[in-house]
Protein backbone atom coordinates (compact mmCIF):
# COMPACT_ATOMS: atom_id res chain seq x y z
CA UNK A 1 0.00 0.00 0.00
CA UNK A 2 2.72 2.35 0.48
CA UNK A 3 4.68 1.66 -2.65
CA UNK A 4 0.88 2.14 -4.58
CA UNK A 5 -0.59 4.95 -2.56
CA UNK A 6 3.42 6.72 -3.31
CA UNK A 7 2.47 6.13 -7.10
CA UNK A 8 -0.87 7.52 -6.99
CA UNK A 9 -0.21 10.65 -4.94
CA UNK A 10 3.19 11.66 -7.08
CA UNK A 11 5.63 11.18 -4.21
CA UNK A 12 7.47 8.92 -6.05
CA UNK A 13 7.56 8.55 -10.24
CA UNK A 14 8.19 5.63 -11.66
CA UNK A 15 11.55 6.72 -12.98
CA UNK A 16 13.05 6.99 -8.99
CA UNK A 17 15.12 4.79 -6.92
CA UNK A 18 13.49 3.28 -4.03
CA UNK A 19 15.32 1.85 -0.79
CA UNK A 20 13.29 -0.90 0.96
CA UNK A 21 15.08 -1.63 4.79
CA UNK A 22 14.69 -5.14 6.00
CA UNK A 23 13.50 -8.37 4.27
CA UNK A 24 10.73 -9.91 6.44
CA UNK A 25 7.22 -10.57 5.08
CA UNK A 26 6.41 -6.79 4.79
CA UNK A 27 9.91 -5.30 3.11
CA UNK A 28 9.78 -8.18 0.66
CA UNK A 29 6.44 -7.05 -1.07
CA UNK A 30 7.29 -3.40 -0.45
CA UNK A 31 10.36 -3.95 -2.70
CA UNK A 32 8.50 -6.81 -4.91
CA UNK A 33 5.44 -4.48 -5.78
CA UNK A 34 8.19 -1.29 -6.17
CA UNK A 35 9.98 -3.37 -8.36
CA UNK A 36 6.99 -4.77 -10.19
CA UNK A 37 6.16 -0.83 -11.07
CA UNK A 38 9.05 -0.82 -12.76
CA UNK A 39 10.84 1.02 -9.72
CA UNK A 40 14.59 1.18 -9.87
CA UNK A 41 14.47 -0.85 -6.17
CA UNK A 42 17.14 -2.15 -3.30
CA UNK A 43 16.18 -4.17 -0.86
CA UNK A 44 18.75 -4.95 2.59
CA UNK A 45 18.85 -6.86 5.71
CA UNK A 46 21.32 -6.72 8.40
CA UNK A 47 20.68 -10.79 8.58
CA UNK A 48 22.07 -13.53 6.20
CA UNK A 49 18.88 -14.08 4.90
CA UNK A 50 15.34 -12.95 4.07
CA UNK A 51 12.37 -14.48 6.26
CA UNK A 52 14.73 -15.38 9.11
CA UNK A 53 11.50 -14.93 11.42
CA UNK A 54 9.51 -17.74 10.40
CA UNK A 55 12.43 -19.73 8.65
CA UNK A 56 14.21 -20.34 12.21
CA UNK A 57 10.62 -21.83 13.82
CA UNK A 58 9.69 -25.38 13.46
CA UNK A 59 6.70 -25.48 15.58
CA UNK A 60 4.66 -22.78 14.72
CA UNK A 61 1.52 -23.19 12.40
CA UNK A 62 0.53 -19.72 10.45
CA UNK A 63 -2.74 -19.28 8.52
CA UNK A 64 -4.12 -16.00 6.63
CA UNK A 65 -7.25 -16.47 7.90
CA UNK A 66 -5.31 -16.53 11.66
CA UNK A 67 -7.28 -13.12 12.89
CA UNK A 68 -10.08 -12.83 10.84
CA UNK A 69 -12.56 -16.02 10.40
CA UNK A 70 -15.24 -15.70 7.89
CA UNK A 71 -17.83 -17.72 9.10
CA UNK A 72 -17.70 -20.45 6.36
CA UNK A 73 -14.10 -21.44 7.06
CA UNK A 74 -15.21 -23.58 9.35
CA UNK A 75 -17.74 -25.34 7.04
CA UNK A 76 -17.04 -28.83 6.45
CA UNK A 77 -15.01 -29.49 3.41
CA UNK A 78 -13.94 -25.60 2.90
CA UNK A 79 -10.66 -24.17 2.67
CA UNK A 80 -10.23 -20.02 3.41
CA UNK A 81 -9.83 -18.41 0.22
CA UNK A 82 -7.55 -15.26 0.45
CA UNK A 83 -7.99 -13.07 -2.82
CA UNK A 84 -5.18 -10.78 -2.60
CA UNK A 85 -2.79 -9.14 -4.86
CA UNK A 86 0.31 -9.84 -2.11
CA UNK A 87 3.13 -11.03 -4.39
CA UNK A 88 3.92 -13.53 -1.93
CA UNK A 89 2.63 -17.11 -2.15
CA UNK A 90 0.91 -17.54 1.35
CA UNK A 91 -1.61 -20.63 2.66
CA UNK A 92 -2.00 -22.19 5.75
CA UNK A 93 1.26 -24.06 6.83
CA UNK A 94 4.19 -24.18 9.52
CA UNK A 95 6.19 -21.05 8.87
CA UNK A 96 9.47 -22.89 7.96
CA UNK A 97 7.61 -24.18 4.67
CA UNK A 98 6.20 -21.03 4.04
CA UNK A 99 9.29 -19.10 4.34
CA UNK A 100 11.08 -21.30 2.34
CA UNK A 101 8.00 -20.57 -0.30
CA UNK A 102 8.64 -17.28 0.38
CA UNK A 103 12.07 -17.24 -0.38
CA UNK A 104 12.10 -18.85 -3.30
CA UNK A 105 9.56 -16.34 -5.00
CA UNK A 106 11.82 -13.18 -3.62
CA UNK A 107 14.97 -14.36 -5.19
CA UNK A 108 13.10 -15.48 -8.42
CA UNK A 109 12.42 -12.29 -9.12
CA UNK A 110 15.49 -10.36 -8.12
CA UNK A 111 16.79 -8.64 -11.62
CA UNK A 112 19.20 -5.81 -12.17
CA UNK A 113 15.83 -3.53 -10.98
CA UNK A 114 15.62 -5.29 -7.65
CA UNK A 115 18.85 -5.96 -5.71
CA UNK A 116 18.94 -7.53 -2.52
CA UNK A 117 22.30 -7.01 0.01
CA UNK A 118 22.54 -8.75 3.28
CA UNK A 119 25.00 -8.56 5.71
CA UNK A 120 24.02 -4.88 5.22
CA UNK A 121 22.40 -1.90 7.75
CA UNK A 122 21.87 2.09 7.10
CA UNK A 123 24.14 4.24 9.23
CA UNK A 124 23.10 7.74 8.00
CA UNK A 125 20.29 9.12 5.72
CA UNK A 126 20.98 12.50 4.32
CA UNK A 127 18.39 14.56 2.50
CA UNK A 128 19.91 16.30 -0.41
CA UNK A 129 18.29 19.77 -1.45
CA UNK A 130 14.75 21.10 -0.67
CA UNK A 131 12.66 21.37 1.43
CA UNK A 132 11.19 19.10 0.75
CA UNK A 133 14.23 17.33 -0.29
CA UNK A 134 14.81 16.53 -3.41
CA UNK A 135 16.59 12.57 -2.78
CA UNK A 136 18.43 11.25 0.55
CA UNK A 137 21.65 10.22 0.32
CA UNK A 138 22.05 7.11 2.18
CA UNK A 139 25.20 5.30 3.81
CA UNK A 140 25.76 1.60 4.85
CA UNK A 141 27.53 -0.44 6.49
CA UNK A 142 27.94 -3.60 3.98
CA UNK A 143 30.20 -6.19 2.70
CA UNK A 144 29.08 -4.23 -1.31
CA UNK A 145 26.70 -1.74 -0.89
CA UNK A 146 27.82 1.57 -1.09
CA UNK A 147 26.38 5.32 -0.47
CA UNK A 148 23.63 5.93 -2.99
CA UNK A 149 21.19 8.09 -3.38
CA UNK A 150 17.36 7.18 -3.06
CA UNK A 151 13.60 9.11 -4.11
CA UNK A 152 11.84 6.96 -1.44
CA UNK A 153 13.36 5.08 1.64
CA UNK A 154 10.67 2.27 3.59
CA UNK A 155 11.45 1.39 7.22
CA UNK A 156 10.22 -2.60 7.25
CA UNK A 157 12.17 -3.27 10.17
CA UNK A 158 9.88 -5.11 11.96
CA UNK A 159 8.62 -4.19 15.98
CA UNK A 160 12.02 -5.25 17.46
CA UNK A 161 12.96 -8.04 20.07
CA UNK A 162 10.19 -9.39 22.52
CA UNK A 163 10.56 -9.56 26.20
CA UNK A 164 10.65 -13.09 27.07
CA UNK A 165 13.17 -12.89 30.33
CA UNK A 166 11.53 -12.87 33.94
CA UNK A 167 13.57 -10.62 36.37
CA UNK A 168 13.24 -11.00 39.61
CA UNK A 169 11.71 -7.32 40.62
CA UNK A 170 12.04 -7.54 44.21
CA UNK A 171 14.90 -5.48 44.68
CA UNK A 172 15.17 -2.74 42.16
CA UNK A 173 15.68 -4.40 38.13
CA UNK A 174 16.61 -7.42 39.18
CA UNK A 175 18.53 -10.08 37.49
CA UNK A 176 17.23 -12.39 35.04
CA UNK A 177 16.02 -16.02 36.70
CA UNK A 178 14.67 -17.75 33.31
CA UNK A 179 14.10 -16.67 29.69
CA UNK A 180 11.52 -18.76 27.52
CA UNK A 181 11.01 -19.31 23.90
CA UNK A 182 10.54 -16.09 21.92
CA UNK A 183 7.37 -16.55 19.40
CA UNK A 184 9.48 -17.64 15.96
CA UNK A 185 11.35 -20.10 17.68
CA UNK A 186 10.93 -23.99 18.11
CA UNK A 187 9.10 -24.89 21.52
CA UNK A 188 7.73 -27.80 22.69
CA UNK A 189 4.04 -27.02 23.89
CA UNK A 190 2.65 -29.24 21.52
CA UNK A 191 4.77 -32.45 23.02
CA UNK A 192 3.39 -34.60 26.27
CA UNK A 193 3.86 -32.38 29.11
CA UNK A 194 5.10 -29.81 26.97
CA UNK A 195 8.44 -31.02 26.71
CA UNK A 196 9.20 -31.36 30.76
CA UNK A 197 9.79 -34.13 32.66
CA UNK A 198 7.50 -33.75 34.78
CA UNK A 199 3.94 -35.14 34.36
CA UNK A 200 0.98 -33.21 33.88
CA UNK A 201 3.25 -30.29 34.70
CA UNK A 202 2.07 -26.57 35.27
CA UNK A 203 2.54 -24.30 33.03
CA UNK A 204 2.35 -20.32 33.03
CA UNK A 205 2.35 -17.96 30.30
CA UNK A 206 2.72 -14.83 30.67
CA UNK A 207 1.15 -11.93 28.62
CA UNK A 208 -2.28 -12.71 27.14
CA UNK A 209 -1.86 -11.00 23.83
CA UNK A 210 -2.49 -12.68 20.45
CA UNK A 211 1.04 -15.20 20.95
CA UNK A 212 -0.26 -15.80 24.84
CA UNK A 213 -3.56 -16.92 23.88
CA UNK A 214 -2.40 -19.72 20.87
CA UNK A 215 0.34 -20.53 23.01
CA UNK A 216 -2.31 -21.39 25.69
CA UNK A 217 -4.34 -23.44 23.02
CA UNK A 218 -1.54 -25.14 21.90
CA UNK A 219 -0.56 -26.12 24.84
CA UNK A 220 -4.02 -27.70 25.97
CA UNK A 221 -5.07 -29.09 23.05
CA UNK A 222 -1.89 -29.85 21.67
CA UNK A 223 -3.12 -28.93 17.74
CA UNK A 224 -1.31 -26.22 15.82
CA UNK A 225 -3.69 -24.64 13.57
CA UNK A 226 -7.46 -22.87 14.82
CA UNK A 227 -9.03 -24.87 12.51
CA UNK A 228 -7.89 -28.37 14.20
CA UNK A 229 -8.16 -26.64 17.63
CA UNK A 230 -11.81 -25.90 16.94
CA UNK A 231 -12.36 -29.27 15.87
CA UNK A 232 -10.71 -30.88 18.41
CA UNK A 233 -13.15 -29.24 20.94
CA UNK A 234 -16.39 -30.60 19.47
CA UNK A 235 -17.99 -27.69 19.76
CA UNK A 236 -21.83 -27.72 20.28
CA UNK A 237 -23.06 -27.50 16.31
CA UNK A 238 -26.03 -24.88 17.82
CA UNK A 239 -22.98 -22.79 19.37
CA UNK A 240 -21.22 -22.90 16.15
CA UNK A 241 -24.17 -21.68 14.85
CA UNK A 242 -24.26 -19.06 17.07
CA UNK A 243 -21.22 -17.66 16.47
CA UNK A 244 -21.26 -18.07 12.42
CA UNK A 245 -24.62 -15.99 12.77
CA UNK A 246 -23.13 -13.77 15.62
CA UNK A 247 -19.83 -13.35 12.96
CA UNK A 248 -21.94 -12.68 9.79
CA UNK A 249 -24.01 -10.13 11.31
CA UNK A 250 -20.56 -8.65 12.20
CA UNK A 251 -19.88 -8.16 8.73
CA UNK A 252 -22.83 -7.19 7.43
CA UNK A 253 -23.02 -4.26 10.05
C1 LIG B 1 4.07 -12.48 19.96
C2 LIG B 1 3.92 -12.38 18.47
C3 LIG B 1 2.87 -13.03 17.85
C4 LIG B 1 2.73 -13.00 16.47
N1 LIG B 1 1.74 -13.74 15.88
C5 LIG B 1 1.77 -13.92 14.55
C6 LIG B 1 0.97 -14.90 13.92
O1 LIG B 1 0.29 -15.66 14.56
N2 LIG B 1 0.95 -14.96 12.58
C7 LIG B 1 1.72 -14.12 11.84
O2 LIG B 1 1.69 -14.23 10.63
N3 LIG B 1 2.50 -13.20 12.44
C8 LIG B 1 2.56 -13.10 13.75
N4 LIG B 1 3.39 -12.20 14.37
C9 LIG B 1 3.92 -11.13 13.65
C10 LIG B 1 5.02 -11.48 12.73
O3 LIG B 1 6.23 -11.49 13.42
C11 LIG B 1 4.91 -10.48 11.66
O4 LIG B 1 3.67 -10.57 11.02
C12 LIG B 1 5.95 -10.53 10.58
O5 LIG B 1 7.11 -11.23 10.91
C13 LIG B 1 6.24 -9.08 10.36
O6 LIG B 1 7.02 -8.96 9.24
P1 LIG B 1 7.93 -7.72 9.08
O7 LIG B 1 8.52 -7.85 7.73
O8 LIG B 1 7.20 -6.49 9.42
O9 LIG B 1 9.04 -7.85 10.23
P2 LIG B 1 10.15 -8.96 10.50
O10 LIG B 1 9.71 -10.32 10.11
O11 LIG B 1 10.60 -8.73 11.88
O12 LIG B 1 11.31 -8.54 9.47
C14 LIG B 1 12.10 -7.39 9.70
C15 LIG B 1 13.40 -7.59 8.96
O13 LIG B 1 14.13 -6.39 9.06
C16 LIG B 1 15.48 -6.69 9.35
N5 LIG B 1 16.02 -5.50 10.01
C17 LIG B 1 15.70 -5.01 11.23
N6 LIG B 1 16.38 -3.88 11.48
C18 LIG B 1 17.15 -3.66 10.41
C19 LIG B 1 18.09 -2.65 10.05
N7 LIG B 1 18.35 -1.63 10.88
N8 LIG B 1 18.72 -2.74 8.86
C20 LIG B 1 18.47 -3.78 8.01
N9 LIG B 1 17.58 -4.76 8.28
C21 LIG B 1 16.94 -4.70 9.47
C22 LIG B 1 15.43 -7.91 10.22
O14 LIG B 1 16.65 -8.63 10.16
C23 LIG B 1 14.27 -8.69 9.57
O15 LIG B 1 14.70 -9.55 8.56
C24 LIG B 1 3.60 -12.25 15.71
C25 LIG B 1 4.66 -11.57 16.33
C26 LIG B 1 4.83 -11.65 17.69
C27 LIG B 1 6.00 -10.97 18.34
Amino acid sequence: MVVTRALEQGEITRDDKVLVVGAGAAGAVAAMTCASCGLDTVIIDRKSQPFLRQAGCATRWIDPMQYDWPADQWSPGRTFSLYSLVPLPWDADLSFRIAARWRRAFFGVLSSRLRFYLRTHVTAIVPVGGPPPSELKVHFQSPNLTTSKFQLVIRAAGFGEEICSIRDERHGTGTVQHTGPVFWSSDSLEKKSCGSSVSNPKVVILGAGDGGVQDLLRALTKRRSARAIVDSLRIDPSVMNDLRNAEERAHRH
